[in-house]
């Protein structure tokens, strides 16, 4: 009825008004260089070290404290911010390994979140290298993950930017694989390094038979392929056990760290 419909209208108003307060207060925090990096480990299966960290945005919020990427990525890639949000990550990222070097405490890689909108710009391949010319950081240290969703967007285009980061060097992932719509045929032709099991495959190994299944088929279908397996969000020692008797390569998850400040990163880390 008439009502209903003010009523919806009203609140959607309001949702947009909340919107455009929380985008031009993201714009300033870009400003203001109120983001930060936070870096969760990357745990080889083989002899449980670190092989590198996945950089992961938050907002230093003045008031509201420390905000989660959900919270803003979404907006940031809505309004067309995240351009410079991830330039400004990826350089912060590189920025950081080369800090890290220099203190005598090198970390392996580092991985970069790339949305499907800094694909579609074309900007990202020349920003990339200029960024690690600028910061000196050796190309084979640095990865870019792209979701399937993000190369199903636009593959051709996908594509061509992902020829060209391989011809700079540049490692490529796969983030959240599984949970997307994608088409097994991209896996063969794009230059990819690595896949990453989403979480949601891991979280229930020991109860659901059928996330097991999966979790296996995938790392077959990785190996196969040449492809290095990272799996997500692992978080008990059973899951641990059961995808390192699989051939998986690399473990990411609160079992071994959260994400943590650059400097409270353990880098010479050993699980003990
Ligand atoms: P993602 O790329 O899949 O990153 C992994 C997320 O899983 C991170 O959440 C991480 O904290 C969380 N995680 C890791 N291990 C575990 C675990 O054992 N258990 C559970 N429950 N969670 C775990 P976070 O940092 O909140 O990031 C969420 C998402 O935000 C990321 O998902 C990514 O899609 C996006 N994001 C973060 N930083 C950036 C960025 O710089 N650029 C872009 N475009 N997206 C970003
Ligand atoms: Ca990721
Ligand atoms: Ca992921
Ligand atoms: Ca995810």
């Amino acid at each position: 009825g008439r009502n209903r419909f003010e009523f919806f209208n009203d609140r959607l108003a309001e949702g947009m008004h909340e919107n455009l307060m929380l985008e031009s207060a993201l714009r300033v925090a870009v400003e203001r260089n109120e983001l930060v990096l936070h870096y969760q480990p990357l745990v080889s299966f083989t002899d449980i070290t670190m092989v590198g960290v996945e950089a992961l945005v938050r907002w230093q919020h003045p008031t509201l404290g420390l905000i989660p990427p959900y919270k803003f990525i979404p907006l940031a890639e809505e309004t067309g911010l995240i351009g410079e949000i991830g330039l400004w990550v990826l350089r912060e990222a590189c920025q950081q390994m080369v800090q890290w070097d220099e203190a005598g405490n090198a970390v392996g890689c580092v991985s970069v979140n790339i949305s499907v909108q800094q694909i579609e710009t074309g900007l990202l391949p020349k920003q990339v290298k200029e960024v690690l010319q600028d910061t000196g950081l050796a190309a084979e240290r640095l990865f870019l993950e792209l979701t399937e969703s993000t190369i199903m967007q636009d593959p051709e285009k996908a594509a061509t930017a992902m020829t060209e980061f391989k011809q700079m060097g540049v490692k490529l992932a796969v983030d959240d694989f599984g949970t997307g719509y994608s088409s097994m045929a991209y896996l063969k032709r794009l230059p990819l390094d690595r896949l990453k099991i989403d979480r949601s495959f891991i979280k229930d190994i020991g109860q659901d038979a059928n996330d097991e299944v999966i979790c296996k088929a995938i790392i077959q279908l990785a190996k196969s392929l040449g492809l290095e397996t990272v799996a997500e969000g692992v978080e008990e020692e059973a899951h641990a056990e059961f995808l390192k008797a699989l051939g998986c390569d690399v473990a990411q998850g609160y079992l071994y760290s959260k994400p943590v400040p650059a400097q409270e990163l353990a880098v010479r880390w050993k699980k003990t």
